[in-house]
């Protein structure tokens, strides 16, 4: 049994259930984490807001230099934290090792940013006033995290909301809880106690307790559209200040200039990195008309040549999913497509044993009538479609309730500069797919969320805004009551 971390020790809580923690390569159970409730989310904000008023008041430089450590000591355990993530989600060595870095690297950017500034003055009415706008932390911070990328997608919100000098609550998801726990107990104990906590369980259980605690004004969750939507309807009658990254359906415009080979490759990795359980993983492809039948034969053979296995083995490209649930979701989007009319160029058919294993799938004669159309898919499926002309791949890339990233691949600018003009989506990549940067803010549009990570707009999400104004010399002044005399 892996315990919980609150208020700086390692604990069951008064959790009395426990929940199995797998390894999807290979079903077994890893070892188990305490179903936390409501009782453990109380204990986790109690220890949190008792922390705040001094983490708050700790000098900006002095917060840095305790982020800098947490990284520091991610560092020495670096080795053992991506084993570990690779094991309890699946994703290939290579894969984990550079999402561990993206944490490290994480700590270190908002450790800086955070002492940059917090606030800014403007100009005053008058002469002898003073006005400025502060920016102040929060209190707690609730931090609901999914499976895909547990540990950067937790790092993304906890280190710019301590940074910012508020205080945290992590429910990591009950799939992928041990590298959080990980990280806490080899990493986060260098923090003051309470400053960072980590309570295990249930969605419907921890997750709902923490949105419905009056101690806790932010909740900043990544997660599936149907959890943000219920987080919002929860947190609606508190007010509370939602931060959401959800679900995506990102399209990628095969230009009609460029060369297919790089094409080819860049699709296979936007589309089917950590097995195409990414958020922003390209999950529609539009291809002009006269260039999909090569296009369509180079990605069916380059696929053909990726290793499907464990994680753990140096020469697997492509990993497990992260449960049968996930997989026959897939399954399911790819048969009804094929009962539509898709043709099945590649994969397409689970393999027999053990892990759940889902082999890269390529779909052509697709339309945006099918599912693996429309919904997300969170699998390693790339569906192809023909496209005539750059209006026509502009309006379907826009089609869709989804906004969180899009890819083009051309080197024409004019095509460049329509497509990050009119494509509605937080993140564009041109030539160079799913690669983030630690000061570019991270988000999505329409349906894909509410609010920005990384970036200065990542920090900005953690802290409230007031604005002073000073009056230094304080006399009476002409506008105040009573109205219609003379001045003062
Ligand atoms: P999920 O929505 O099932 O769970 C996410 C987290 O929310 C988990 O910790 C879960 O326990 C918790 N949760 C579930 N129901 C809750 C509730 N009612 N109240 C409070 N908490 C609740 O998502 P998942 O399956 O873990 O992750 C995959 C989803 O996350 C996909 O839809 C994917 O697109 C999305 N995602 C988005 C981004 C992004 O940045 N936009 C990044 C990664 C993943």
């Amino acid at each position: 049994m892996q315990p919980m971390f609150i208020d700086g020790t390692q604990t069951r809580g008064e959790a009395g259930e426990a929940i199995d923690v797998l390894n999807p390569a290979t079903e077994e159970v890893l070892t188990q984490v305490p179903a936390g409730g409501e009782a453990e989310v109380n204990l986790a904000v109690a220890a949190a807001a008792r922390a705040f008023p001094a983490w708050r008041r700790t000098p900006a430089t002095e917060r840095a230099h305790l982020l800098h450590a947490v990284a520091a000591r991610l560092r020495q355990h670096h080795d053992d934290v991506v084993r570990l993530l690779t094991q309890e989600e699946g994703k290939p060595i290579p894969e984990s090792d550079e999402e561990v870095v993206w944490t490290e690297d994480t700590l270190d950017y908002y450790a800086e940013l955070g002492r940059h500034e917090r606030g800014r003055v403007i100009p005053p009415g008058d002469p002898d006033q003073f006005n400025f706008v502060l920016k102040e932390p929060y209190g707690v911070v609730g931090c609901i995290i999914p499976w895909n990328y547990p540990l950067l997608l937790m790092i993304w919100k906890v280190a710019p909301a301590l940074a910012a000098g508020n205080t945290t609550v992590i429910k990591p998801s009950v799939l992928t809880p041990l590298s959080t726990l990980r990280l806490a107990e080899v990493a986060f104990s260098v923090l003051p106690p309470g400053v960072v906590n980590v309570v295990t369980g249930k969605g419907a259980r921890v997750g709902e307790a923490l949105v419905r605690h009056p101690d806790v004004p932010v909740i900043a969750c990544t997660g599936s559209l149907a959890t943000g939507q219920s987080i919002a309807a929860l947190a609606a009658p508190l007010m509370k200040k939602l931060h959401l990254e959800l679900g995506g359906k990102d399209p990628m415009v095969i230009g009609p200039d460029v060369d297919l080979d790089l094409a080819v490759r860049a699709l296979a990795y936007a589309g089917l990195i950590n097995a195409g359980q990414v958020c922003t993983s390209t999950e529609r492809v539009y291809v002009p008309r006269a260039r999909l039948g090569p296009f369509a034969e180079a990605l069916t053979e380059f696929v053909g040549s990726l290793r499907m296995g464990d994680g753990l083995e140096p020469t697997t490209d492509i990993g497990p999913m992260i449960r049968d649930s996930f997989r026959r979701t897939v399954e399911a989007q790819v048969e009804e497509a094929v009962g539509q009319g898709a043709r099945l160029l590649a994969g397409g058919r689970r393999p027999s044993g053990r892990g759940f294993f889902y082999p890269p799938t390529v779909l052509t004669d697709v339309d945006h009538g099918m599912r693996i159309m429309r919904d997300e898919t969170f699998g390693p499926v790339l569906p192809l479609m023909a496209y005539d002309d750059f209006d026509e791949a502009i309006r379907l890339a826009n089609d869709s309730p989804y906004g969180l990233g899009a890819s083009l691949m051309s080197h024409d600018p004019r095509l460049v500069k329509r497509f990050f003009e009119e494509v509605h989506a937080g993140t564009i990549w041109i030539n160079d797919p799913l690669t983030d940067n630690y000061a570019g803010p991270f988000g999505g549009m329409k349906m894909s969320g509410l609010g920005r990570e990384l970036g200065q707009e990542g920090l900005d999400e953690f802290t409230q805004v007031k604005h002073v104004h000073w009056d230094m010399v304080g006399a009476r002044k002409s506008y105040w009551y009573p109205y219609g005399q003379a001045g003062p």
